[in-house]
C-alpha cells in the first residue's frame, strides 16, 4: 500500500483562511454571527464552481449521446417524501447531553455515554429527521407541509415519464442535474464538507436489470476520469466497496468515492445500484404507470437505475486540497494553490511591466481586452510590483501571467509585438508572439 500523502500542520486553518481572504469562500451570513452548516462563495469561488459544474455538465450531459439534463423545482409535492421513505426514515442518530444540551450525532462518537465537550452525560440515542420543512401557500394546515428538498435525485424520478414521452430515450439512457439540496445535519462542520445547504450534481442512468452491473462498472470508470479530468489528487482517493450489511435498503451494490480530507478519509461522492426501487414505488404511489415499452424486447418493464451522485462543495474542498502547494521560490517559501488550467477560476493576469508608463500601460490594455474577449476568465492586475503580482496570481491559482515590457514596445526590435507569458508551477517566463497568445491560453486550459 501507498503511504498517504502528508497535509501540512494546520492545513484546515490555512486553507480556510486563504479562501476566505481571497475571495473563494466566507462563512454564510458571516457579519450577524453566520449561520452554522452555511457558506457562501465569493467573486473566486463562484467562479470555481461554475467552471466545475461546466466541465460536469459537458463530460456527462452534453458530452453524451445517451444523457439527458433537466432541472427540477426544490419544492416538491410532500408525497413524494412520503413515497421515497424520507419522511419516515431520512434521519440520524441523535444524542444530547444532559448538562451542556449540545447535540451530537451518535455514529460520530466514539464513546456515546459522555459528552466530548463538557464529559456530562449523554441523554438517549433517538432518531432526528433531516429534512428541512417549510410551509407552502397561505393556509396553515398540515397539507401547506412541503419539504426543501434533500437530494436532487427524485426530481428526476418523477419526471421520468415526461422525458420518454418527449423524447422516446431507448434503454439505457440517464437523466442529469444540478441543483441546491438541504439537509439540516445534527453537526455541520469540517468547512464545506459537511453542510446543511449543499450543491449536488446527480445523475439516474436508467438500464434493462440484466445490464446493471456492465453499466455500474461503466460509471465507475467514468467517475474516475472525472477526478483526472478536474485534477484531483488520485493518490489520496479510494474507492470502497460498501459491504452488503451496511447498504442503503434500496440498493443492491454501492460503491464510496473517498478522499483523504486533513480531518480523515470520507466520502467525496457515491455509486449506487439502485434497483427498479424508486421508480416502482413512484408507480404505486401516484398511481401513474413509470414503466418503459422496450421496442427492442417488445416488453413493459421497470427500468433499473444506476445512480453516480456528486457533491459539488465536496468537489470544491477535494480540488482546492489537492491543488494547495507549499514550495520555495527565490529563497521565500510560498503556498499557492496549483489548480489544473481547465478549472482555474482566472486564466491569466494581464500587466504592464510598470503602470507608470503611459505607452505601456496602453499596449497592455489593448491586449487585455482582445484576450478579455476571447477568454473571459482573464483579469487586469496592475497593483503593487511585479513580483507581488505574481505572488498575488499564484495565491488563487492563475497559471500565466502576461506581462508587457519595453521589448513589446520593439526597445529590442527583434521582440517586437512579444509578450512575457510566466508560468505559475515553474515560475519560468517565455516569450510570445501576440497573435499567438489566445490559441497558446485556450490550449492549455482545454
Ligand atoms: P455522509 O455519509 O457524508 O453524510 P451521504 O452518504 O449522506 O453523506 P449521499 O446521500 O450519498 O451522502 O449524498 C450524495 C453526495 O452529496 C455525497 O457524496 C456528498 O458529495 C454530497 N453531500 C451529502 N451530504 C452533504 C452535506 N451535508 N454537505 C455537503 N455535501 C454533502
Amino acid at each position: 500500500m501507498t503511504e498517504k500523502k502528508v497535509y501540512p500542520p494546520e492545513m484546515m486553518e490555512k486553507l480556510i483562511s486563504l479562501a476566505k481572504r481571497r475571495g473563494f469562500i466566507y462563512q454564510g451570513s458571516e457579519i450577524y454571527g453566520g449561520l452554522a452548516g452555511t457558506y457562501d462563495y465569493g467573486p473566486l469561488g463562484i467562479a470555481l464552481k461554475n467552471n466545475l459544474k461546466n466541465l460536469w455538465w459537458r463530460m456527462f450531459v452534453d458530452g453524451r449521446d445517451d444523457m439527458y439534463g433537466m432541472d427540477a423545482a426544490i419544492l416538491m409535492n410532500g408525497r413524494v417524501w412520503e413515497t421515497t421513505g424520507h419522511v419516515a426514515g431520512f434521519a440520524d442518530p441523535l444524542v444530547e447531553c444532559t448538562k451542556c444540551n449540545r447535540r451530537f450525532r451518535a455514529d460520530h462518537l466514539e464513546d456515546k455515554t459522555k459528552c466530548p465537550d463538557c464529559g456530562g452525560a449523554l441523554g438517549p440515542e433517538r432518531q432526528f429527521n433531516m429534512m428541512l420543512s417549510t410551509r407552502v401557500g397561505a393556509m396553515e394546515d398540515s397539507s401547506a407541509i412541503s419539504y426543501l428538498r434533500p437530494e436532487t435525485a427524485q426530481g428526476m424520478f418523477v419526471n421520468f415519464k415526461n422525458v420518454v414521452d418527449s423524447f422516446h430515450p431507448k434503454l439505457p439512457f440517464g437523466l442529469g442535474q444540478i441543483g441546491k439540496a438541504f439537509r439540516n445535519e445534527i453537526t455541520p462542520r469540517d468547512f464545506i464538507f459537511r453542510l446543511r445547504e449543499l450543491e449536488q450534481m446527480e445523475i439516474e442512468y436508467f438500464v434493462r436489470e440484466d445490464d446493471w452491473q456492465r453499466a455500474f462498472e461503466e460509471w465507475r470508470v467514468a467517475m474516475g476520469a472525472w477526478l483526472d479530468l478536474i485534477g484531483i489528487d488520485r493518490a489520496r482517493t479510494h474507492e470502497v466497496d460498501i459491504a452488503p450489511e451496511d447498504l442503503a435498503h434500496y440498493s443492491k451494490r454501492t460503491i464510496d468515492f473517498e478522499f483523504d480530507y486533513p480531518f480523515g478519509q470520507k466520502e467525496l461522492y457515491g455509486l449506487a445500484y439502485r434497483t427498479d426501487f424508486d421508480l416502482s414505488r413512484h408507480s404505486e404511489a401516484s398511481k401513474v404507470d413509470l414503466s418503459y415499452y422496450d421496442e427492442a424486447t417488445g416488453e413493459r418493464t421497470v427500468p433499473h437505475v444506476i445512480e453516480p451522485s456528486f457533491g459539488v462543495d465536496r468537489t470544491l474542498l477535494a480540488v482546492l486540497l489537492s491543488a494547495y502547494t507549499e514550495d520555495e521560490m527565490g529563497g521565500e517559501t510560498r503556498a499557492y494553490l496549483k489548480f489544473h488550467p481547465r478549472v482555474a477560476p482566472i486564466k491569466a493576469a494581464v500587466s504592464p511591466l510598470l503602470k507608470n508608463k503611459p505607452e505601456l500601460v496602453e499596449k497592455a490594455r489593448t491586449i487585455y481586452k482582445a484576450l478579455k474577449a476571447e477568454i473571459p476568465q482573464i483579469i487586469w492586475d496592475d497593483n503593487g510590483n511585479i513580483g507581488k503580482r505574481y505572488r498575488r496570481q499564484d495565491e488563487i491559482g492563475t497559471p500565466f501571467c502576461v506581462v508587457i515590457d519595453f521589448d513589446t514596445l520593439g526597445e529590442n526590435p527583434e521582440l517586437l509585438d512579444t509578450v512575457t507569458v510566466r508560468d505559475r508551477d515553474t515560475g519560468t517566463q517565455q516569450r510570445l508572439p501576440i497573435p499567438e497568445l489566445i490559441s497558446f491560453i485556450k490550449k492549455e486550459i482545454q
